[in-house]
């Protein structure tokens, strides 16, 4: 038999579909331009693309498989180095083309300013969208070293977006003093864990949510792979009780950012990184 060749394109493992079949589109987003303290984002769909090769399709908690579904990889956008609001622009003009085919946009960062293109583009799409954030960062700073779009604004941004009562925000024990204040007003933050997540979800119903995840939830000693590593994070069962909570919502967009995967050798943080993908993935499927 004559041997099929094919173009050498690796894709996330369980994500061969082709566009116009699929009902998922992901794509990572490299940068990481704003980031304040260590660098090294911008590697991190690179290398979560390379480590889900040996990762399961099937996830045990959820008892679902990728396989089973239509999933597109559109690889990495070339964002231009430094070039924030032309990065930004990028990834909402793509978000948006997803969007428009139909399809559920899931992005994979670098840095967290990079959700405020999809948090944007999801936003016009979905008039009474709710922001589920998870983070160690509040991320509510108004400016950050006088620049209003930065990693530690992102969720700022997103409010002038949403506006009071759409944000919700879980595992937070980092920020200024006037981000935990402009917290308590405007949006409903806990913080330290996630464990009123089953009482939001039960309040949303069928409300279209934008999921974010800023890895750095997670605790350094199991997540140390971050640009700003916090103590006193969930361990990793309690993410995946946290993903599993999510499949119940009816989420139309998500993100994974913030995994730098060279500040961790052993390489367990970009696998953790990778099976909170797959189980969001499979989440947001769920909720179909
Ligand atoms: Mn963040
Ligand atoms: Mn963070």
């Amino acid at each position: 038999m004559r041997k099929v060749i094919s173009k050498n394109i690796m894709t996330y493992m369980g994500f061969e579909a082709d566009f116009e079949d699929a009902q998922l589109v992901l794509f990572g987003a490299p940068f990481d331009g704003t980031t304040s303290f260590r660098p090294g984002t911008r590697f991190g769909p690179a290398a979560m693309r390379q480590e889900f090769e040996g990762l399961e399709t099937y996830s045990p908690y959820l008892d679902m498989d990728l396989e089973d579904y239509e999933l597109f990889d559109a690889g990495d956008l070339d964002l231009p180095f430094g070039a924030k609001m032309r990065g930004l622009e990028m990834i909402y003009d793509q978000t948006k083309a997803i969007l428009e085919a139909g399809k559920i946009p899931m992005m994979v960062g670098g840095e967290h300013l990079v959700s405020y293109g999809p948090i944007k583009a999801v936003s016009e799409a979905y008039d009474e969208l709710v922001i589920l954030h998870f983070d160690a960062h509040a991320d509510l700073r108004d400016h950050y070293m006088d620049e209003p779009y930065s990693h530690a604004t992102v969720i700022r941004r997103s409010w002038d977006l949403v506006g009071d009562g759409r944000i919700y925000q879980f595992g937070i024990r980092s920020g200024e003093k006037t981000e935990f204040e402009f917290g308590r007003e405007h949006t409903t933050m806990e913080k330290f864990s996630a464990d009123t997540l089953p009482e939001v979800v039960k309040s949303l119903g069928n409300t279209p949510v934008y999921v974010t995840i800023d890895l750095d939830i997670m605790d350094p000693s199991i997540f140390p792979g971050t640009g700003t590593p916090e103590p006193g994070g969930l361990t990793f069962k309690e993410m995946i009780k946290v993903t599993n909570e999510l499949s119940h919502l009816n989420i139309v967009g998500a993100d994974v950012v913030e995994l730098s995967p060279q500040y961790d050798m052993s390489g367990a943080s970009t696998a953790a990184a990778c099976k909170v993908l797959r189980e969001l993935t499979l989440a947001v499927l769920r909720g179909r």
